[in-house]
């Protein structure tokens, strides 16, 4: 029997679009060329942090609904989230960021600030080991009744045929999957190495930095990151990236130097000058566009997934 929702793309835009619209009764499928594991979503650091994305007045209300729903979740360890206190610190002079105030910011110390640093601002938010959470949300999609199939599509026409709602949440595919060329890929890469013990995240957040640094702690291992390089589709990690990473952070945190390295890893964010969710109709059946959340997609998912189920619904059982 085919679905009532083809979901393409099982990165965290399509597994929580799946899993919202299962929860809203829909019976939902998520078709994916790569298997969970192996999309840019598993690659993430992550933490909830909104920068960087337009339109900025929607960003900031999906942002919001997304940290609460993240901030719930990570009562339960199963999930792969746990709500971390660090710091933000800046070479230069900066102002906190106008979200600040949803996580608590307070500024720090000058003489609580790392080497180098002349301003920085604590705070507590979501860190999401991403291999768990993706899992987790598969676990709770297939809970509902949803499924999830490898399958790859060279066509939205071809989807269209599945299923009388399609939900096109494809990453940089978008970029030929939707014909879209202001999609563009911003190669990501970061090192995993084991925990010395650090409990705090750090990152730079000095403005215009060439270069990321950050460093956020997980259970076991600390996630250490990272680049951007935009226009890079290369899904290989780089051994020069990853020594130039590790210094960086070595550089911050002392401790690094000698952590164990366990893993590299490649995203590939799906960079586009303003989110797409949009809605399209063919022949009697929905298109809606859920990508290009650039470098904050775990932060905006739980809103667009929520924006994304509201219009399916309207569509589907209007109000009387
Ligand atoms: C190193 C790094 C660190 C990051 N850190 C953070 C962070 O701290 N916080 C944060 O919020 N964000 C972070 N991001 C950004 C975040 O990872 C992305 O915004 C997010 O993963 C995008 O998710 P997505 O589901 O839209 O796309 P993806 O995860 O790329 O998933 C796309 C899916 O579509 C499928 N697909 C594509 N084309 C087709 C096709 N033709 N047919 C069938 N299936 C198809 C793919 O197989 C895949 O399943 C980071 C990214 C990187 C690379």
């Amino acid at each position: 029997m085919s679905p009532d929702v083809v979901v393409i793309g099982a990165g965290v835009s399509g597994l929580t679009t799946a899993v919202c619209l299962a929860e809203a009764g829909m019976s939902v499928r998520v078709d994916t060329d790569d298997p969970v594991g192996a999309t840019t979503s598993a690659a993430a650091g992550a933490m909830w942090d909104p920068y960087l994305a337009e339109p900025s007045d929607t960003v900031e209300r999906w942002s919001r609904v997304t940290l609460s729903e993240l901030v719930a979740l990570g009562i339960d360890e199963e999930t792969g989230i746990r709500i971390v206190e660090g710091t933000q610190e800046s070479r230069i002079p900066c102002a906190m960021p106008v979200w600040s105030g949803l996580v608590g910011g307070c500024l720090c110390a000058p003489e609580n600030l790392r080497r180098g640093f002349v301003t920085g601002w604590r705070y507590r938010a979501p860190l999401v080991d991403m291999p768990r959470y993706l899992d987790y949300l598969a676990r709770r999609l297939a809970k509902e009744g949803g499924s999830l199939r490898r399958h790859r599509y060279s066509a939205l026409e071809q989807a269209m045929r599945e299923a009388p709602v399609v939900v096109n949440c494809s990453g940089t595919g978008a970029r030929q999957l939707a014909n879209d060329p202001a999609v563009e890929a911003v190669r990501g890469q970061l090192v995993v190495v084991e925990n010395p013990g650090i409990e705090s995240f750090f990152c730079d957040g000095t403005p215009g930095a060439e270069e990321l640094t950050y460093i956020y702690p997980h259970a076991r291992t600390v996630v250490l990151g990272g680049t951007s390089d935009r226009g890079n589709w290369d899904p290989s990690p780089d051994e020069e990236a990853t020594r130039r990473i590790v210094a960086r952070c070595a550089t911050v945190e002392p401790s690094i130097a000698g952590a164990r390295i366990l893993e590299q890893r490649v995203g590939l964010r799906p960079a586009r000058t303003r989110i797409r969710l949009t809605e399209e109709h063919h022949q009697g059946r929905l298109l809606v566009h859920n990508y290009g959340h650039g470098g904050a997609g775990l932060t905006l998912s739980w809103g667009c997934a929520r924006e994304v189920t509201e219009r399916i619904r309207r569509v589907i059982a209007p109000a009387t």
